[in-house]
C-alpha cells in the first residue's frame, strides 16, 4: 500500500489545479511545496503592512481557469472576487507620449487614432482577426495534451480555423503588428506584450500577437492579490481531502524499473505513491530529482537541450501617496527594434537594456486593501539577464533598486522618490533561491518554436511510468491560465492511464 495515490511536487498554479481535480475525483493527494506560500510565481507576500505579488500581476483569457473551477464543482467567480481592469493598460512611449488603452475596441480605435488615424481604424480589423483566433483556441488548444504529433493533429482538427492562417505559425509577432499597423508609435503601444511569452517581437510566433488583443476580452485582478487564485484552487482541493504541506522540499523522485515509487524529502523522509505530478522546472525534475541514469540517452539529450526562459527583476514599492498613474498596468514601452536589439546584443552579454522598458503594476488601484490606508503598492517588472557582465545581482541589488526608483520617477511615476516607505527588489537570483527556478527563469523553459506543443516536455512522461508534468515547462507553457490548463491536462491523463 502506498501512502498516497498521487504526490504533486510544487504548489504553483499547475500543481494545485492538477491536485485539486484529482482529489475531487476521489484520489488521495498530497501536494509538497518547498516555500511557505502557495502559488509560486502567482503568489502574494506581505512586507511591513503591504501586500506584493511575487510574479503575475493580472489574468486574462481566463477560460481554462473557469474550466478548472467547474471541474471542482464550483465557479471561478464564486471562489475569487475578480476585479475588472479598465483601462486595460496605459503606456508611456519612448518619446514620453502617454496613451490610455480602454477595454472597448471602439475606445481603442479612438485612442490609437490620436497617433495615426489609419492605424486607429485598422485596430478594428486586428481585433476581429484575433477574436476569431481566440475563439478557435478555446476549443481545447490550452487544455488538450500535445504529447505526440497525433495529439497535435487532434488539437488542430478541433480548431480548424487556426489552419486557415499559416502566418500564425510562419511569421513573427512583429510581422503581424506590421501587417496591421504602419505607425511605429502605434506598433510601440502593442510591443511590450511580446514579453508575456518571454521573447522579443522578432522571435515570438505570430500567434502570440493575440496577446496584444486579449486585453480587450477582459483583464482581471483577484481581490487579495494574485495568490488568491492558487489559494482558492488549493482550498477546493482541501475540501476534497487534498493535503498541502508547505516548507517540504522534494529532493528525489524514487524510481524503480522506470516507474515512480514516490518521493524523498530533503530531510530524508520517504513518501510513497504510484503517481507523481511534477509542477517544477522540467530540467530540474529529470536531471536532478529523477536522475539522468533513469533516462534513455535520447531523452537525456532532449531535456538538456532546453534553454531556461528569460528572467526578470521585480521592484516592489510601498508608497505613502497616490501615484500619478491611470491604470492597473502601465507599460513603459520601446520601439520593437530596441527590444530585438536588447535580446540579440545585450541580454546574453549580461547587459541591461540601453534604456529600460518594463511594466508598472499598480495593484492598489484595483484592490486598495493591499496597503495601509492612504498608501499604495506598486510592482515594476523589468526583463533582465540572470548573469550580469562583470558583476552579479547580489552586488548590484541596492544600486539597481535605487536607479530603478530614480528612473521610474523620471519616466512614469512623478514624485515617486519622495514617497517610498517600503522597497524590495526580487532579482533573478531571488527567483532561483525562493522558487528554485534555475537561471531565475520566469516561464520555465524558453517558448520559441522548437519548445512549443509537441516539442515541449510531455505532460505524460515517456521515460518514467506514473510521472506527469504540469506547469510552465510543459504544454501549453507559461502564464497563469495556461499552467492551470496544464493542470487540467495532467489530471485528465492521470485519470486515463492510472
Ligand atoms: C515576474 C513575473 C510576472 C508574470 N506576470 C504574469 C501575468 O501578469 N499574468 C500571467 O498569467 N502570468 C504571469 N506570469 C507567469 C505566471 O506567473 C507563471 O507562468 C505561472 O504562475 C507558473 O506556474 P507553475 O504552475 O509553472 O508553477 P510555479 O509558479 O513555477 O511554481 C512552482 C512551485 O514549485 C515549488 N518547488 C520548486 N521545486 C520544488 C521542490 N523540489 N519541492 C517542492 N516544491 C518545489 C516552488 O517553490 C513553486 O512554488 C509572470 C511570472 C513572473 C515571474
Amino acid at each position: 500500500m502506498s501512502d498516497y495515490d498521487v504526490i504533486v511536487i510544487g504548489a504553483g498554479g499547475g500543481g494545485v489545479s492538477a491536485g485539486a481535480i484529482l482529489a475531487r475525483e476521489g484520489r488521495k493527494v498530497l501536494v509538497l511545496e518547498q516555500s511557505d506560500l502557495i502559488g509560486g510565481c502567482c503568489s502574494t507576500f506581505e512586507k511591513e503592512g503591504f501586500k506584493f505579488d511575487a510574479g503575475a500581476s493580472i489574468v486574462e483569457a481566463i477560460d481554462s481557469i473557469e474550466n478548472a473551477f467547474l471541474r471542482l464543482g464550483t465557479t471561478f467567480q464564486k471562489e475569487v472576487d475578480l476585479i475588472p481592469c479598465d483601462p486595460v493598460y496605459s503606456c508611456v512611449l519612448r518619446d514620453d507620449t502617454r496613451l490610455k488603452i480602454p477595454f472597448s475596441v471602439q475606445g481603442t480605435v479612438e485612442a490609437l487614432s490620436k497617433l495615426s488615424e489609419q492605424d486607429g481604424k485598422n485596430f478594428s480589423a486586428f481585433a476581429e482577426f484575433n477574436a476569431e483566433i481566440h475563439a478557435e483556441t478555446k476549443k481545447g488548444f490550452f487544455t488538450s495534451p500535445a504529447n505526440s504529433f497525433g495529439d497535435f493533429a487532434r488539437i488542430l482538427r478541433a480548431s480548424p480555423g487556426l489552419l486557415k492562417h499559416n502566418e500564425l505559425f510562419t511569421s513573427s509577432y512583429q510581422d503581424i503588428l506590421r501587417k496591421y499597423f504602419k505607425s511605429s508609435k502605434v506598433q510601440e503601444t502593442m510591443s511590450f506584450q511580446t514579453w508575456y511569452v518571454g521573447l522579443p517581437p522578432e522571435l515570438a510566433l505570430g500567434i502570440f500577437a493575440l496577446l496584444a488583443y486579449l486585453e480587450h476580452e477582459g483583464v482581471w485582478y483577484p481581490r487579495g492579490g494574485m495568490g488568491s487564485i492558487p489559494e482558492a484552487l488549493a482550498r477546493c482541493g482541501e475540501m476534497n481531502g487534498m493535503e498541502v504541506r508547505l516548507k517540504s522540499r522534494v529532493k528525489k523522485v524514487m524510481v524503480h524499473d522506470r516507474r515512480v515509487q514516490g518521493v524523498v524529502l530533503d530531510d530524508g523522509t520517504e513518501i510513497t505513491a504510484p503517481v507523481v505530478v511534477s509542477n517544477i522546472n522540467a530540467k530540474t525534475l529529470y536531471l536532478e530529482l529523477v536522475g539522468e541514469e533513469h533516462l534513455h540517452p535520447l531523452a537525456r539529450f532532449g531535456i538538456k537541450s532546453y534553454e531556461p526562459s528569460i528572467s526578470a527583476a521585480m521592484v516592489c514599492l510601498g508608497v505613502d501617496y497616490e501615484p500619478p498613474l491611470d491604470a492597473h498596468h502601465t507599460m513603459i514601452t520601446a520601439p520593437y527594434e530596441e527590444m530585438n536589439d536588447y535580446w540579440w546584443n545585450r541580454l546574453d552579454k549580461g547587459l541591461l537594456p540601453k534604456e529600460q522598458f518594463g511594466l508598472v503594476c499598480w495593484a492598489t488601484k484595483s484592490d486598495p486593501s493591499l496597503a495601509p490606508e492612504g498608501c499604495h503598492a506598486i510592482n515594476v517588472i523589468f526583463m533582465a539577464p540572470y548573469s550580469l557582465a562583470g558583476s552579479d545581482w547580489d552586488k548590484e541589488k541596492e544600486r539597481f533598486l535605487e536607479d530603478s526608483i530614480a528612473y521610474l520617477a523620471r519616466k512614469a511615476v512623478p514624485g515617486l522618490s519622495d514617497h517610498v516607505k517600503v522597497a524590495e527588489l526580487i532579482t533573478p537570483f531571488d527567483y532561483e533561491r525562493r522558487l528554485l527556478h534555475p537561471g531565475g527563469a520566469i516561464y520555465g523553459l524558453q517558448e520559441d518554436l522548437v519548445a512549443q506543443t509537441v516539442f515541449r516536455p510531455r505532460s505524460k512522461s515517456k521515460s518514467i511510468g506514473g510521472l506527469y508534468l504540469a506547469g510552465a515547462s510543459t504544454h501549453p507553457g507559461g502564464g497563469v491560465p495556461l499552467v492551470i490548463g496544464s493542470g487540467i491536462i495532467a489530471s485528465d491523463l492521470v485519470s486515463k492511464y492510472e
